[in-house]
C-alpha cells in the first residue's frame, strides 16, 4: 500500500479530485498528517467516504520506533526505527536551547564506502523514499512531544545518490503544508558526487551544503573515501564555487581528523591553501573508531593545533563537539550494533 507521505500537496489534490471528491480536502489531511495525526479515522472534518477511500488507497506511513537511546552526557536520543518491510534505520534527535535537531537517514546502508563510516560496512540495501524520510521526522516529534526544526541529511546514506527521493523530500519538509521548516535550517551533506551537487545547486535552494572532505589532497582522500577515485578534488571545489554563485551560502567542509593519516600540521597548511578565499567553513571532527578501520583520533592537543593554523589562515573552524558518543551516535554504529546482534554475532 502506498505510503501518503510520499505525496506533495497537488499530487494528493489530484488523486483526491481523481475519487471524486473535493480537491480542498488535500490540505486538510495534510493539517492532520504533520499536526501528528497518523490515523485517517480520526480526521473529523474530512467526510467519511473520503476517509474510507484514503484508508483503503495508504498507509500514514511513519515507521515504528523500534529501540531509544538516551546519551547520559546530553540531549541526545538515538531511535532505531523500523520500516513496514522490515528494513531499519537509525534517526538522532538533538535538544538544544535554540530548538530540537534531527539527523536523518537517506538510504538503507551506503554504497559510497568511506573506510570511516560504519553505514557502509554491508553496502547499500535500498533508497528511502521521501515519505519515509519524512516519517523519521514524524515519528521522532511525536516521540520526543516537540517541533523538530532543523533537520540535517547526515545519517546512513549518500543523500545525492538518492537525488528524487531526497529532493522531493526537501521540497514537502520546506512546504508550509509539510513541516514548514526553513531552508536554512537544512544541512545537506555529501561525500562529493560532483554531477548532482551542481544539479541541486541549480534548484536554488538556500540549504546548507556540507561536503565532507576529510583530506587535504587527492592522495589521502583516495585512501580514505573510494568516491575520490572518480572525482578529483579540484572538480568538487570547482562544483562547490559553482554552488556559493548560484545559492549566495557558505559552503561547510567537513574533516574527519585521523591520527597518523590526515592531522599533521602540514596537512592544516594544505588545506588551508586549498580552501583559501572560499565562503565556507571547516568543521574538524576527531573521528570515531570503527573496529575495521583501526582508525584513532588525535589528541585534544593535536586537534587544536590543526585547527589552530586553519584559523591563523583565515579559515573559520570548529571542532565538533562529541554528542551522544557513550550511545554509538556516530553514523551507522547503533543500527551495525543491532544488526549484528540480531545475527547473533
Ligand atoms: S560517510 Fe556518508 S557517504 Fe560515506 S559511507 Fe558513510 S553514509 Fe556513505
Amino acid at each position: 500500500m502506498r505510503n501518503i507521505l510520499d505525496l506533495d500537496l497537488d499530487e494528493l489534490k489530484k488523486w483526491i479530485k481523481g475519487s471524486g471528491e473535493k480537491e480542498f480536502r488535500a490540505k486538510q489531511v495534510f493539517d492532520w498528517i504533520y499536526k501528528g495525526c497518523f490515523s485517517f479515522s480520526d480526521m473529523k472534518n474530512i467526510p467519511e467516504s473520503l476517509r474510507n477511500k484514503l484508508a483503503a488507497s495508504f498507509q500514514t506511513g511513519i515507521p515504528e520506533i523500534v529501540e531509544k537511546y538516551k546519551s547520559r552526557d546530553d540531549d541526545t536520543f538515538k531511535f532505531l526505527l523500523k520500516y513496514s518491510d522490515g528494513n531499519i534505520i537509525e534517526t538522532v534527535v538533538m535538544q538544544y536551547k535554540h530548538g530540537n535537531s534531527i539527523c536523518v537517514s537517506t538510504q538503507i546502508g551506503c554504497r559510497m564506502g568511506c573506510t570511516f563510516c560504519a553505514s557502509t560496512l554491508h553496502g547499500m540495501v535500498r533508497n528511502l523514499t521521501a515519505g519515509e524520510i519524512l516519517g523519521q521526522v514524524l515519528a521522532a516529534q511525536k516521540n520526543i512531544g516537540g517541533r523538530i526544526s532543523n533537520v540535517v541529511l547526515m545519517g546512513s546514506g549518500e543523500p545525492l545518490d538518492n537525488f528524487d527521493n531526497v529532493t522531493k523530500f526537501l521540497d514537502i519538509v520546506n512546504s508550509e503544508y509539510g513541516l514548514n521548516i526553513g531552508q536554512r535550517h537544512i544541512t545537506l551533506s555529501t561525500c562529493g558526487l560532483v554531477p548532482k551537487m551542481r544539479e541541486l545547486a541549480d534548484m536554488n535552494y538556500q540549504i546548507t551544503l556540507a561536503v565532507s572532505l576529510h583530506a587535504p589532497n587527492d592522495e589521502i582522500r583516495r585512501q580514505m573515501m573510494p568516491v575520490a577515485n572518480k572525482y578529483s578534488m579540484a572538480e568538487i571545489l570547482d562544483a562547490c564555487r559553482y554552488y556559493i554563485s548560484k545559492t549566495n551560502r557558505r559552503i561547510t567542509f567537513e574533516y574527519s581528523l585521523v591520527k597518523g593519516k590526515n592531522d599533521s600540521l602540514e596537512n592544516a597548511e594544505e588545506l588551508s591553501d586549498i580552501l583559501k578565499g572560499m565562503l565556507c567553513h571547516v568543521n574538524l571532527i576527531p573521528v570515531n573508531a570503527v573496529v575495521e578501520n583501526g582508525y584513532s583520533k588525535p589528541t585534544q592537543k593535536d586537534i587544536a593545533a590543526f585547527s589552530a593554523v586553519l584559523t591563523r589562515k583565515g579559515i573559520e573552524t570548529t571542532v565538533r563537539r562529541e554528542m551522544g558518543s557513550d550511545i554509538n551516535a556516530a553514523c551507522g554504529q547503533l543500527r551495525r550494533s543491532y544488526l549484528d546482534e540480531q545475527r547473533g554475532e
